[in-house]
């Protein structure tokens, strides 16, 4: 297994401080509620596929990026810094682009599965169902992305390190 100062070669000292961790992550809670209040309204069907990607995006998709991260194991950019060694051993993985298609692709179909049912119940919830999408990634890009040295993150418009 490779050790931290070999992973961390060329790396910045971890720009995040503590708070923004606790931030983005809690700016995901109200898409979440509303997602899952929406469905359990008008799309029960559909729960066990929300949920179902919602454990993917936090458990899976960390296995193959947050478990081969320089920042593995410390508050960052969001708490699964934090919460991945909860789950996955340090992998000696490179952390490429790649990894990150697991959010890429949970991100969208996150957002599609609630977005109709929201929209049904009226159209004051389905705004505040896309205000709670925007704050969340208002958040993340603005606290966590542009703080964030990874550039193989296609989310990622403000890197350096490759
Ligand atoms: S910086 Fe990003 S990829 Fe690295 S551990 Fe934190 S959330 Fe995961």
């Amino acid at each position: 297994m490779k050790k931290v100062d070999e992973m961390r070669e060329g790396i910045p000292e971890n720009p995040w401080p503590p708070w923004v961790s606790f931030v983005t992550t809690a700016s995901a809670l109200p898409a979440v509620a509303l997602g899952t209040a929406s469905l359990w309204r008008g799309g029960r069907r559909k729960l066990p596929l929300w949920g179902g990607s919602w454990l993917a995006l936090t458990t899976v998709s960390r296995r193959h990026i947050c478990a081969r991260c320089p920042y593995y194991g410390e508050y960052c950019s969001t708490l699964f810094g934090k919460l991945t060694p909860l789950m996955w051993p340090r992998s000696d993985e490179p952390l490429s682009t790649r990894g990150f298609y697991w959010d890429v692709a949970l991100a969208p179909i996150l957002f599609a599965l609630a977005a109709p049912e929201a929209y049904r119940i009226s159209k004051r919830f389905f705004l505040a169902y896309l205000a709670a999408w925007a704050l969340f990634l208002g958040t993340l890009n603005g606290l966590g992305c542009r703080r964030c040295p990874l550039a193989m993150c296609p989310f990622n418009r403000f890197a350096r390190v490759t």
